[in-house]
């Protein structure tokens, strides 16, 4: 069996110690094997950043943003091969894979264009003959910490704006889909970036608390569920690390009844069980108002049973398995308990059987109705192909429920009024809003984060954001002529 390797000072190294295996959810046969790194891998990572740091932040603007170009080119050229990658270890179909690694190329693009991004401001004789000017430097040693679900995506919102800030990077993927990190480490270093500016630490939790640990790391990005997002804020801050790290997610579509139900039921399908329902911004909710309800299920289940399900290599299938057997027996369990606490199942997705992919983690989508706020398919992140139906009486209830869910990451409206529309997006309390858009995902120029329990931390990923993040600020105060007679007074302007 083939070990994906980590990456660090600029080369693949093998590891000994204890590993992982890495499945292929579609066969559900493990098909390589994963090193679980510890501290002596960190600090060997952390060791190669710290000695290329200087010169990396040294390296002219020009110098940076080429090496981003020529990565950026590598990049596009290589999206089926990374693309492949993803399917065989993440299981999601071969067309959503190469859009996960487009939206990354954007953000790659994005940092192509940080001599733009770095520019800081001037202000003349601000007393007389002097001048303030503020510029932005980097941090250091930075670190990231990525989910399953996005293997190529969410690495690239983090190293490609670290490193154009001057930073150095260390990565530390997911173990279950590790070998899109080592991908992108490659063809990074082929762009031209020096040894050591990027590194992947492969493992689990002891790497986690190795980099949470570690005096050197001086900023951690952390993408995954809410819980261990909650863990990595306390303990990277205690440690004095700046953090922000983003956490799971509830995200809910309202219906007003004036909405166009054909476009809302296509959009609540392609949200709900796009990547199996397997994404941070996937719709798990959906709030019918009013009378939208029974049309809008009937339309929703007439879709479900035309989505073709199985291997993600498979040309025509548009929805793959999960992740691994447990997470989709837990997922699985989920229509049950919703059918025990007084949920209606629509459509039941258990039990299904791919023709020569028996033993694939597959589960088809699900569609729960009348379902309550008070029930754990409402309360709890599912994370897999299981949509749920709240019915709501009022636009308010709708805004109400949403307002109060602990999380809040992304959130949609649908409706045909203008006037609801504004008015929903100034009030509902969420961090990523989309009207008659079910998965408002910000483009690389803007940021991406959610508020309340699906971030912990003040800043956002990527865009001016993201380059705030990786940077430290600073004000620089100067004269060069003049200066005669300062007194002990505090210096006032003149
Ligand atoms: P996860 O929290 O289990 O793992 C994320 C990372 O943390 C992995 O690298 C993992 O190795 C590490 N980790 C896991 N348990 C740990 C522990 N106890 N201590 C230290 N480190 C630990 O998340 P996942 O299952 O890989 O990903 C799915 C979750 O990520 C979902 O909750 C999803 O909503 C969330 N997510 C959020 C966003 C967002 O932008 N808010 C984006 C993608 C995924």
């Amino acid at each position: 069996m083939t070990s994906i390797a980590h990456w660090i000072n600029g080369r693949a190294c093998q590891a000994e110690g204890p590993t992982a295996p890495v499945f292929n959810p579609a066969t559900g046969e493990a098909a390589s094997a994963v090193p679980l790194g510890g501290a002596r891998e960190v600090n060997s990572a952390v060791s190669a950043a710290s000695a290329a740091f200087l010169d990396w932040r040294n390296a002219s603007l020009s110098r940076r943003s080429e090496i981003l170009f020529r990565f950026r080119d590598l990049l596009a050229s290589h999206i089926d091969d990374l693309a492949r990658i993803i399917v065989r270890e993440h299981g999601k179909v071969l067309s959503d894979a190469r859009g996960e690694v487009r939206r990354g190329l954007d953000v790659v693009e994005f940092a192509c264009g940080i001599p733009h991004l770095l520019k800081g401001q001037i202000s003349e004789n601000v007393s007389t003959d002097v001048d303030t000017w503020s510029l932005r430097q980097p941090l250091g040693v930075v670190a990231g910490i990525t989910p399953f679900n996005f293997p190529a995506m969410v690495p690239l919102w983090m190293f490609p704006m670290a490193i154009a800030c001057g930073n150095t990077f260390v990565l530390k993927p997911s173990e279950k889909d590790p070998g899109a990190s080592l991908f992108l480490a490659e063809l990074f270093a082929k762009a031209g970036l020096p040894a050591g500016v990027m590194n992947v630490v492969q493992g689990a939790r002891e790497a986690v608390d190795a980099i949470l640990a570690h005096d050197e790391v001086r900023a951690v990005s952390f993408v995954g569920s809410t819980p261990v997002a909650r863990y990595i804020y306390e303990n990277g801050t205690r440690a004095g690390k700046r953090v922000q790290a983003l956490g799971g997610a509830k995200n809910h579509m309202v219906v007003m009844p004036d909405a166009d139900l054909d476009q809302a039921a296509e959009a609540a399908v392609s949200a709900g069980y796009g990547s199996a329902g397997e994404r941070c911004m996937a719709i798990s909710v959906v709030v019918a108002v009013g009378d939208a309800g029974d049309p809008l299920v009937a339309r929703i289940r007439e879709r479900i049973g035309r989505i073709s399900v199985g291997d993600g290599l498979v040309a025509g299938n548009e929805m793959g398995p999960l992740i691994t057997r447990e997470h989709r027996d837990r997922v699985a369990g989920y229509v049950g308990k919703g059918s025990e606490e007084g949920a209606k199942v629509v459509v039941d997705g258990r039990g299904l059987s791919i023709d020569g992919r028996e033993n694939g983690f597959f589960l088809g989508p699900s569609l729960l109705d009348h379902v309550e706020p008070g029930m754990s398919v409402y309360r709890d992140e599912i994370f897999g192909p299981v949509l749920s139906v709240v019915r709501a009486e009022s636009y308010e209830e709708a805004r109400d429920l949403i307002n109060t869910n602990s999380y809040a990451n992304g959130v949609a409206i649908f409706t045909s009024s203008g006037a609801t529309a504004r008015r929903f997006q100034h009030e509902i309390e969420v961090g990523m809003v989309g009207v008659n858009v079910p998965i408002p995902v910000p483009m690389a120029y803007y940021s991406f984060g959610g508020w309340r329990n699906s971030l912990f931390g003040d800043t956002h990923v990527y865009g001016e954001e993201g380059v705030r993040f990786y940077t430290r600020a600073k004000v620089v105060t100067a004269r060069w002529t003049g200066g005669a007679g300062h007194g002990l007074n505090f210096p006032t302007t003149k």
